[in-house]
Order: C-alpha cells, then structure tokens, then sequence
C-alpha cells in the first residue's frame, strides 16, 4: 500500500540525533574519552565526528577517526569505536548491490540485488550467518529498501523474503524493468501476507530532509536512535531531463540517508548524472545529503558520481559495490567498465583519510578495458576487498572491518 497519511513512527528516545537534534546522548565509550583522554584527542575527535566545517584531515582504518601524524602516533591511545554502533555490510554479491545495516536493535537491507544464482545464495548465506550471530534480532530485517526495479538490485528479493521476517518494505513503486519479475512477485507477497509497504514518489518528499515514516524508518533502538530518511524518490513528472534520462530506471533509484548519532551513510543507487544534478540543487541549502561514508553510485560508473555529489556528500570513507574485473562474461564489472578511472580518481583525490593499506587494483578505462591503479585513500569495493563492513558509532568514529583472510 502507499498510505496517504502515513503511520506515525513509534515514540522516540530523548536524544534522538538527527536531524531535530544534532548531539546524541554520550554512550559510556563517549564518556570515558571524555574523562580520560588528553584534550588533543578530544578535539581531534570532535573534529572527525562530522563538524561539517571542518573534514576529517586524516584517518587510516583504526579505530581512530582523526589520528596525530605518525611520529605522534604511539604516544596517543586509540579511539575505541563504541560497543554501540551501526555497521554496513556491503555483502560480496559480485556486479550488483545488497547492504545490511546492523544496529543494536534492529537490521535493515538496502538492496538485495545478485549477478547469479550463485550470488543469491552467497546474499541468503551472509544473512543466515548474520542472524546466527545475532539470535536476538529474530531473523527479522526491519525495513528492505529496493532502490529500483534492477535485478543486480532485486534478483535475491524473494529469496530473502521467503527466509527472513519482513518489517516492511520501501521501493520506488515501478513494477517495470530488468526486476519487474521480482517486484511483482514482492508487491503481491506484501499484500498476501500483510507486509507495510511503501511505494515512494518524489511527490510525498516535502522535508527540506527527505521523507520519513514509520516503515522507512522502523528501527527504534533505545540508546541511540537510528534516523532513516529517503531524500530522492520516483519522478511521477520529468523534471526536465532528457526524455531518455527520465525513462532510465537507474534516475528513478530512491535514494537513502541513514544516521547514527554522527556516523552516517548516503546510498544513491544507479543514479545518473541529471538525477544527481537534480538531487544536489534540492538539498543544496538543507546539507542533508552530508555523510560519513559514500555508498558510491551505480557501482562505479563513469556517469554515477559528480564533483558536485562529492562537495555535497563530503565523506571520510567511500564503498562501492561491484564485481571482479577478472570475470570476463556478460553483466560483470569487466563488461559495464566498472569502476571507472574517472570516478575512481576524484573519490582518491577528494578522500582525505587514508586506506588501512594501499592496494594496487584494477580499474576501468571503458568497457573491458582495465589497467593497474593504485589507491590510496579510503575507497573501498567489493570487487577488490571482497565483503567489507563499515562500523561507526554514534560519536562518528569510523571503523573498517574485514572477514578473516579478506
Ligand atoms: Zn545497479
């Protein structure tokens, strides 16, 4: 259903972070910085932790989010990431894009896309051995996202679904292309076995912070209150695009915000350049789409990130989700080009904090074209680190976590 009015979100904790109140209540990590730390650290800290005046000036993959140069390093004690905190799996399901946000509450997943059959059951296995670790979440997901109607988005959908408790279920409302299949099948499931449902349209986007309700955003956990925002939606009128750019699906993506006290994540889908344009100017005066971490668009493509989407967005870390380049079959990053030098070049340049190692990888000069690239700064990607997770408390530390041997 698309409820006109929709359902209140369950009654918040005080402290609620963002975006009414912007200082989230301190956890007991916060507090013990707070009483124990030298006051550099406290103010490197605070510089990290999103003043959105000042970026981070340098990070590496510890725990510490703003740490001293290296010569100081060892006199100074790491930040330790909170025990409370949100954490990204960007889940390894080769040329498309599946994230689980995992909170102390609660989990959300943003896309359930899957190159294959054998990435389906690779995205169905992650989340068994996720709700294995987490008996206390039920085997319940709070909210799936789809952001459109893209199998490399949708194809592991009714596979989750058949698995796994559905809170609700949040997309774009088309029941066309590649995952038409998939998004009919999940409409009528929804509707079969009562799941609230949310077909969004930039027509219900009036908050100068996007559009929110209570199946968007149904995580409610008590400590620190997770924030879940969707601020582009489906174009029930061409803004003005190419008629060919407002009948692509990928301009349709919703795009999500989802904060966690100052830790914050941006995931903009497939947009394409006019839609990213479109998405710029709308939030240019609010800031809304600031965020920690860069869910980087349309995976990696030379046409799903901007100079202007990056000025606006201003992360500490970059992701992108996407295959190996070493796969040389239709519908793989070797066929699309993905990443592409371009993009992968202006995320290394506009990234400050540096990569946990450097790595020499492989990227895109067109389609099936690649060459040797060596990164630098905090971009990350499936198809190079296999599945990586993003962990960052409510204080903004950032933490990049990966699977053993990965
Ligand atoms: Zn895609």
């Amino acid at each position: 259903m698309s409820p006109a009015k929709p359902p209140a979100k369950p009654p918040r904790a005080p402290g609620r972070a963002e975006p009414s109140t912007p200082k989230p209540a301190p956890t007991a990590a916060t507090k013990a910085i707070h009483t124990a730390w030298p006051l550099a650290v406290i103010g490197a800290l605070a510089m990290a932790s999103g003043n959105p005046l000042t970026p981070t000036t340098a990070g590496g993959d510890t725990t510490l989010a703003s740490p001293p140069p290296a010569r100081e390093a060892a006199a100074m004690p790491a930040a330790t990431l909170s025990s409370d905190r949100v954490s990204a799996h960007f889940i390894d399901v080769d040329q498309a894009s599946s994230a689980l946000l995992e909170f102390p509450c609660g989990a959300v997943l943003i896309d359930a896309g899957a190159r294959d059959q054998t990435s389906v059951d690779h995205l169905v296995g992650y989340l068994d051995a996720f709700f294995a670790r987490r008996p206390d979440l039920h085997r319940r997901i709070n909210t799936v996202f789809v952001t459109h109607t893209h199998v490399d988005h949708n194809r592991g959908l009714e596979a989750v679904a058949e698995r796994f408790d559905i809170g609700g279920y949040v997309y774009n409302g088309h029941l066309t292309g590649s995952g038409r299949v998939g998004a009919k099948w999940m409409a009528d499931h929804a509707r079969q076995t009562k799941i609230p449902t949310d077909s969004l349209s930039e027509s219900q986007i009036s908050s100068s912070q996007g559009y929110t309700d209570g199946v968007v955003d149904a995580v409610a956990c008590p400590r620190v209150d997770p924030t879940i925002n969707v601020l582009s939606a489906a174009y029930p009128e061409n803004p003005g695009w190419d008629e060919g750019e407002y009948d692509n699906e990928n301009n349709q993506s919703l795009v999500v915000r989802v904060a966690y006290g100052k830790t914050s994540f941006l995931f903009t889908g497939d947009l394409e350049e006019p839609a990213i344009d479109t998405l710029v100017e709308k939030y240019r005066a609010s800031g809304a789409l600031r965020s920690s971490v860069y869910v980087v668009g349309h995976h990696g493509s030379a046409n799903g990130t901007t100079r202007g989407l990056l000025d606006a967005v201003r992360p500490d870390i970059a992701v992108m989700s996407m295959g190996r380049p070493d796969v040389h079959v239709p519908w793989t990053a070797w066929a699309y080009g993905h990443p592409r030098r371009d993009v992968v070049e202006l995320l290394d340049q506009s990234i400050t904090r540096p990569r946990d190692r450097i790595e020499d990888v492989q990227v895109a000069d067109g389609v099936k074209r690649f060459s040797p690239y060596t990164i630098r700064h905090a971009v990350y990607a499936t198809g190079w680190d296999g599945p990586i997770t993003i962990a960052g408390d409510a204080s903004g530390v950032l933490k990049v976590e990966r699977e053993p041997g990965g």
